[in-house]
């Protein structure tokens, strides 16, 4: 098969890869779509570790199933499918009772690091366990699908966060990621949510997307004007996008008196918390990781459109051109977002 593979750092080339082997309880999936993460970008050069060469990247992927296993059940050739970016073990205690994003033993497609080397879905075929497939709306397409990882995850930290109608929303970041939040809490019955980021352009789209409230966050005192709407209270709740000491500190201290604070990002393996205003203001922490069986609902999301994904779209250029938008996202072109490769 044709693939895309990391065969040293900063360097993909495109070509020939043996098919993937699939297993009794697999199948194998002819890919259509599969969009680069900012984590396949990051790792490329070698600084997370996580992307040992040589390796095929790519974990948001959808496609076709090609073939399916001989004790596969329920799935059959031609069926449009997605999947989960992580292959949960199935047997654990924590797959056991449905947490699979906690998985002991959980394998992150596309990811090469010293456990493991599970090769993604940047290559026209990836074998997949049955058990993390899903299948496609028909108002779904390949592109839409291959957002669906980033969408879940959205998803999964506003299910984190305990939102009630009509309530206020801080979201550091108006990234990908922050993108997706924002129309995930406006799913979720928010009244007025404020998005805080330092680019104006990405503030923008994330007003054009649903946020009320745009503030650019080195021109204005981000506490005093998320303050200012609400009556003087603050914030019910706050995700943090970002992974920062200082953007954790900001939205740590929008929130009102006994709020939520939805840690998200994880730029810095560590970062200072303002501890006082924690405890005494009885400020819950909560932390959220990938997405834990959200994809049947994120797939609706898309097919009726209550989450869009167009606007964040940058460029659908084929698989065989790959290593030239690897090298573009990674110098950081501006206003480029996600580019999803035709594989
Ligand atoms: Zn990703
Ligand atoms: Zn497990």
């Amino acid at each position: 098969m044709k693939a895309l593979t990391l065969t040293e750092y900063k360097h993909l080339e495109y070509g020939d890869a043996p098919d993937p082997p699939v297993a009794a309880d697999e199948v194998l999936v002819r890919v259509r779509a599969c969009g680069i993460c900012g984590s396949d970008v990051h790792g490329m050069d070698g600084s997370t570790g996580r992307r040992r060469p040589p390796v095929i990247m790519g974990h948001e992927a959808s496609g076709e199933i090609a073939v399916v296993g001989k004790q596969v059940v329920g799935w059959k050739a031609g069926d449009r499918v997605t999947f989960d970016s992580t292959i949960s073990c199935g047997q654990c205690w924590y797959c056991q009772r449905g947490l699979v994003n906690l998985c002991d033993h959980r394998r992150v497609l596309g990811v090469s690091c010293e456990d493991y080397r599970q090769n993604g879905a940047f290559a026209e075929y990836v074998a997949l366990p049955q058990r993390i497939l899903y299948r496609l709306p028909e108002t779904v397409s390949f592109e839409q699908a291959a957002m669906v990882e980033p969408v879940s995850v959205a998803v999964h930290a506003v299910d984190r966060t305990p939102v009630a109608l009509g309530d206020t929303a801080v979201v550091m970041g108006t990234g990908m990621i922050g993108l997706l939040v924002v129309q995930a809490l406006r799913v979720a019955g928010c009244g007025k949510i404020i998005a805080v980021d330092l680019e104006a352009e990405k503030l923008d789209l994330a007003q054009k997307l649903g946020a009320d409230v745009g503030l650019k966050a080195d021109a204005c005192d981000v506490v005093e004007e998320v303050k200012r709407h609400t009556q003087g209270q603050g914030a019910d709740v706050a995700l943090e996008v970002i992974g920062l000491s200082p953007t954790i500190h900001t939205a740590a201290l929008c929130l009102r008196k006994g709020g939520t604070l939805t840690l998200v990002g994880n730029f810095r393996p560590s970062v200072e918390i303002p501890l006082q205003a924690v405890v005494t203001r009885q400020l819950t922490l909560a932390g959220s990781c990938a997405s834990n069986g959200e994809y049947p609902a994120c797939l609706d999301l898309l097919g009726r459109r209550a989450i869009t994904t167009d606007a964040l779209i940058s460029a659908t250029p084929p698989l065989a051109e790959g290593a030239a938008w690897f090298n573009r996202l990674y110098d950081r072109e501006p206003g480029l977002l996600k580019v999803i490769l035709h594989c």
